[in-house]
């Protein structure tokens, strides 16, 4: 993209209080593969809505936690992109600024992002199956079980602290970025197929609430028809246009 929509600069320019949720599709250009591209290699025959679930875990604990464990090997070797450094630049220039990320890779906090609630954990920790408690990195690297038992409940084992298909977001989370939802001025919604529940209602929420919403994917989705903006683009391509757009006028 090689220029934003003028009324959106117009709009943010106008702005206190900006609320950014991202999904999948921001991580893509680091080289995290979204849920809906293909798998490769060992993982080819596994769909990974079958095995991040509770109950792919319990039915077969090994084959969640090597999948998990292949996944964290690659994210540990990656690095934030363009659009994730646009939106640190941003967020010095709201009074209130909030991410709201379904990343569990920690590339926001990487890129140096303040103000992110991570809706659905980290992939980097681990916790008790059993007590949700968290389990220190060192009695992981320590055993040779795969998944490690876990050192707070005789039945439990070390599982990714993320939350998966089909359970519960700890509630403090959830309504922390609903509020913020209802709060900001804009919205933008960027890498998302808005069709993971509850995170997908964040948008329309904002929209309800009269916020303007703004929406960065190269393919359609169902927020598309709706938001105020819909930009066909990439996450690295676009944003950091729209970042040195707004630095112009911020500092004018
Ligand atoms: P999704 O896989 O359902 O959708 C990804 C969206 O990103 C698609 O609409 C796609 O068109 C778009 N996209 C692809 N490349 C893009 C780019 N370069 N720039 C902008 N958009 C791009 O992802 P989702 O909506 O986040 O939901 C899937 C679930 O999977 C979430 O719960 C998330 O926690 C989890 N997940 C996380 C990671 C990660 O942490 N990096 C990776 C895969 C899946």
């Amino acid at each position: 993209m090689k220029k934003p929509p003028s009324g959106l600069i117009t709009a943010l320019k106008e702005s206190n209080n900006l609320l950014v949720l991202t999904g999948a599709g921001m991580s893509a250009e680091s080289g995290v593969p979204t849920f809906r591209d293909a798998q490769t290699g060992l993982w080819e025959k596994f769909r990974p809505e079958d095995l991040a679930t509770p109950e792919a875990f319990r039915d077969q604990p090994q084959v969640v936690w090597d999948w998990y464990a292949e996944r964290r090997t690659r994210i540990s070797t990656i690095s934030p992109h363009p659009g994730h450094a646009a939106l640190v630049e941003m967020e010095q220039y709201f009074e209130c600024f909030m991410l709201v990320t379904q990343n569990v890779d920690s590339l926001h906090q990487q890129a140096g992002s303040k103000n992110v609630i991570e809706l659905h954990g980290n992939i980097m920790r681990s916790v008790c199956s059993r007590t949700g408690k968290a389990i220190d990195d060192e009695w992981i690297a320590a055993s040779n079980d795969r998944p490690p038992l876990s050192p707070h409940h005789p039945s439990g084992l070390a599982r990714p602290g993320v939350v998966w298909f089909g359970e519960e977001l700890p509630t403090g989370t959830m309504n922390r970025a609903t509020a913020a939802a209802l709060d900001c001025d804009i919205c933008f919604s960027i890498g998302t197929s808005t069709l993971v529940q509850p995170a997908a209602s964040l948008p329309f929420v904002a929209l309800d609430a009269g916020a303007t919403v703004v929406e960065i994917n190269p393919q359609p989705t169902r927020l598309s028809s709706a938001a105020h903006f819909s930009l066909r683009a990439t996450a690295a391509s676009s944003l950091p246009v729209i970042a040195a757009a707004l630095a112009g006028y911020k500092r004018a």
